[in-house]
């Protein structure tokens, strides 16, 4: 995979050094020098082009610099204490190049190590063998799903959470790796048999959300259900308290939905199974707009007058769709294992190994003269 990483940062000059491994040097297509452990490459703009210092005493000008360790296990660490860049490792090569007058850093990293750091990046530690291998196979399903997003600018996925958290290669969790390698290739296809679209969220509250909730447009695999796996969790109860005026001025100003009207009955609000919009939706106040303007944890909440105060209570946390985390992890807790826990979310979906589905495919497409 090709993984755009410091996407966050303008960043003009960075010194990266070897943690582990010795990396060859290439300017362009050529050998320029070795990177040995615990030594620095120094880069920074000149025009279109990077320069490069090595030891302080060589420098060239090129247009791509690509570092390619020389075995594996070898890694690279960023850190600039001038750009606040806290410490990144990466494993794999590292492509750079000048992007809209800044450096672009291109990890050009294999699958099974990307997905390991990302599921450590977006998971952290302490979790079920059984719900990392989940994890794993959403990720990639994701990321070979999304490889054109960032056409464009050079890579594929970027590092932040608009595509999938990649902060640094695997660092604390061996168990994260074990995860990723036994599910090696393994992805999540609908009926289609095209890959899903692996949508998740913290906690669904006791009841999954309909995707055309959220974002208008239903999809077929992703329906609402009751999940009993994330009850009792941390995450599935809050409470907020609004001032009655805060809301009725935004009922009023944006849909014209005013107690002058409707009395008190714009405060009073039941939703024992979800829905998509506030009271009736005729009154046209979908959730997602409330959930939006008052920062609440989900969509899933009933409300009730309290004085001048309108009390929300609420389940779960995020927007509901596709895998339900806490649920997830409660189920690897009760011992069912990655594959029951992907088919009780994703309805009709099948797990396949990505690379010889494509092999089989090429197949059938010489068979039948598609080439
Ligand atoms: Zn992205
Ligand atoms: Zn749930």
């Amino acid at each position: 995979m090709r993984i755009g990483v410091l996407t966050d940062y303008q960043i003009k000059q960075l010194d990266i050094q070897s943690a582990q491994g010795s990396y060859d040097i290439f300017g362009d297509k050529s050998i320029v020098s070795l990177l040995v452990p615990g030594r620095k490459v120094s880069l920074s703009v000149s025009g279109s082009r990077v320069v490069v210092h090595v030891g302080g005493l060589v420098s060239y000008t090129v247009s791509k610099v690509m570092l390619v360790p020389q075995r594996t296990n070898s890694s690279l660490l960023f850190s600039s204490r001038q750009l606040n860049i806290k410490k990144h490792s990466y494993e794999d090569a590292l492509e750079i190049f000048v992007y809209k007058g800044r450096l672009q850093f291109v990890n050009v990293v294999d699958m099974n190590n990307y997905i390991s750091g990302v599921v450590e990046s977006e998971g952290g530690g302490g979790r079920h063998l059984e719900y990392y291998k989940v994890q794993a196979l959403m990720s990639r399903t994701y990321a070979l799903k999304n490889k054109r997003r960032h056409e464009k600018e050079g890579f594929e996925l970027c590092d932040r959470v608009h595509c999938q958290a990649y902060h640094s290669k695997l660092r604390y969790t061996p168990k994260i790796r074990q995860a990723v390698e036994s599910t090696s290739g393994e992805v999540i296809i609908d009926f289609n048999g095209d890959l899903v679209t692996s949508y998740f969220a913290a906690n669904c509250g006791g009841q999954t959300c309909d995707a055309s909730y959220v974002w208008n447009n239903s999809v077929p695999y992703l329906s609402t259900f009751k999940d009993t796996f994330c009850l009792q969790t941390r995450q599935s109860r809050w409470t907020k308290r609004i001032p009655k005026a805060t809301w009725s001025s935004f009922l009023a100003k944006k849909y014209g939905v005013k107690e002058s009207t409707y009395g008190a009955l714009i405060y009073n609000f039941d939703q024992e199974n979800r829905k998509a919009f506030y009271i009736h939706p005729s009154l046209g106040v979908p959730l997602r707009d409330l959930r939006k303007e008052f920062k609440l944890k989900s969509s899933y909440f009933s409300t009730k007058l309290d004085g001048q105060e309108v009390v929300l209570s609420g389940r779960g946390f995020g927007h509901g769709v596709g895998l339900c985390q806490e649920g997830a992890m409660g189920m690897a807790d009760l011992g069912l294992d990655y594959k029951q826990i992907a088919l009780y979310y994703f309805n009709k979906i099948r797990i396949i190994n990505y690379y010889e589905s494509q092999f089989f495919k090429q197949k059938k497409d010489v068979g039948t003269g598609n080439l």
